[in-house]
């Protein structure tokens, strides 16, 4: 069996990966609050775990994975988006989440195998709240249920905080019916509008973390293998999690192995509305980005890297992608390499280097294996147009060059490989190795007539 390794939050190290049951190994991933279409940054968790998932299936079996991932369907950003609009709360979050699934299935993403909605476990939240009130870790104030942070001495140990400096370093709000600054809130009052429940501390509604660990002990049990989200979410969301759980069940471990991806950024800045650089997933596919150039710009840069969108990376992707999509269909495995590097915690930059060897070497059977794998569909590669992203004609000329001096370079024939990009660079294409392979440009100086030469 093929051994995976996975750096771990909570160890701060990359480890083997040994899931507690082989034949059913659990996953658990914090989805989006459903309010508004997702940003880009939003699908940058849904691609990282939907690889995990996929390697998981791969190596365990595609009946021997649980992947679980949740939509927060109660939350103060919903209940004000449904004021400004004048509209229904259940109108707006059904409507988000089909909107949501629609955009990452453009991203071929595939579903979890669960996908909670937090509203659906009022019961099971309702009972973890009792059973930490009667451990002595939650107290009712006021109407509101907060968890006392000093009751669970390793609160802070996934991010390596203290709560004395968690006090100091965040912007916590502070309340008359809290113990200690630092508590948060399980269940709170509802008035009005809001969405509310009954429960033993009066009509209200959960607070955001409680969802995460009644759905997850419900779905997952008290014990399983990967938690995983934006690193965002470490703190607090995740600390609570933890803290939640684990005290609630103490004989479990919770989650063994947190993983976290780092955030997106658009052409080197922040994705801030204020920047004007916001833009979601929808935005870029109705541009006519195709869902799979998405995907694959974000399997160019490491889950635990800041990933940086650029129009660039874009463009070269999908010029790459119509290249490969025109490769002779083979029947093929994927190659040991491939799986090796996404087993190796997830080097999705490494298995696309892997991708440009086969390439190089002719294994067209392997390549097309390997891209199915990762979850790139080429089929729909004809529909694509010139459009956005403009590509040549000389496009596969150009790329049969760049593949015959990628195999020139694997059998270290240097010189033949520099005769190839010189070649090229009197025709006019400028060569230019980066993290998604070999791109170009055609110079002024571009002279179809030298390149045809070179066939
Ligand atoms: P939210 O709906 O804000 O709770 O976020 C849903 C998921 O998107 C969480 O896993 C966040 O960590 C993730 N996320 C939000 N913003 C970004 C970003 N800029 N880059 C990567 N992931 C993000
Ligand atoms: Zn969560």
């Amino acid at each position: 069996m093929v051994e995976i390794k996975l750096h771990n939050t909570r160890t701060r190290k990359k480890e083997v990966f040994t899931p507690i049951d082989a034949s059913n190994v659990r996953m658990y991933v914090c989805g989006p609050t459903v309010y508004d279409r997702a940003h880009l940054g939003n699908a940058r968790p849904v691609v990282v775990f939907d690889v995990l998932n996929r390697l998981l299936r791969h190596v365990y079996g595609e009946d021997h994975v649980t992947y679980v991932r949740n939509f927060t369907d109660v939350d103060d950003k919903i209940i004000a988006r449904a004021e400004e609009s004048g509209r229904e709360i259940g109108q707006i979050t059904s409507e988000t989440t089909q909107w949501f699934l629609d955009d990452m299935a453009a991203l071929g993403a595939r579903e979890p195998d669960h996908m909670p909605r937090a509203t659906q476990y009022i019961p099971q939240m309702v009972l973890m709240i009792e059973e930490l009130i009667a451990g002595g870790h939650a107290y009712a104030a006021e109407g509101h249920v907060l968890f006392a942070v000093e009751s669970y001495s390793k609160y802070g140990a996934l991010s390596g905080r203290t709560v004395k400096d968690m006090i100091a370093g965040s912007r916590v709000e502070v309340a008359p019916y809290k113990r200690n600054p630092m508590d948060f809130v399980l269940w709170k009052p509802s008035t009005g509008d809001q969405p509310g429940w009954d429960s033993p501390w009066g009509y209200g509604r959960p607070g955001w973390h409680i969802e995460c660990s009644a759905m997850a002990y419900e779905l997952l049990g008290e014990s399983f293998d990967i938690h995983g989200g934006g690193n965002d979410l470490m703190f607090p969301h995740h600390e609570n999690e933890i803290a939640q759980s684990c005290c609630a069940h103490p004989h479990g471990d919770f989650a063994r192995y947190w993983m976290h991806n780092e955030m997106l950024q658009v052409e080197g800045r922040k994705m801030s509305k204020s920047l004007g650089n916001f833009f979601t997933v929808r935005d870029l596919l109705d541009q006519g980005v195709p869902g799979e150039v998405i995907r694959f710009v974000f399997l160019s840069t490491h889950y635990r890297k800041p990933m940086d969108w650029t129009e660039k990376k874009a463009e070269q992707a999908r010029k790459l992608l119509k290249r490969w999509a025109i490769v002779p269909k083979e029947a093929g495995k994927v190659p040991r390499e491939v799986v090796g590097a996404l087993a190796n915690d997830l080097n999705t930059p490494q298995v696309i280097t892997e991708l440009h060897r086969l390439e190089a070497l002719g294994e067209f059977g392997a390549l097309s294996a390997s891209l199915k794998f990762l979850g790139i569909d080429l089929s729909r590669v004809g529909e694509w147009g010139l459009g956005w992203g403009l590509s040549s004609p000389w496009d596969s000329l150009i790329g049969f060059k760049i593949a015959e001096r990628n195999r020139a370079r694997i059998e270290k024939n240097f010189k033949q490989a520099d005769e190839i990009r010189n070649g090229l660079a009197v025709a006019g294409v400028l060569l230019m190795d980066g993290p998604m392979g070999t791109d170009w440009e055609l110079t002024p100086e571009f002279d179809p007539k030298k390149l045809e030469s070179l066939k």
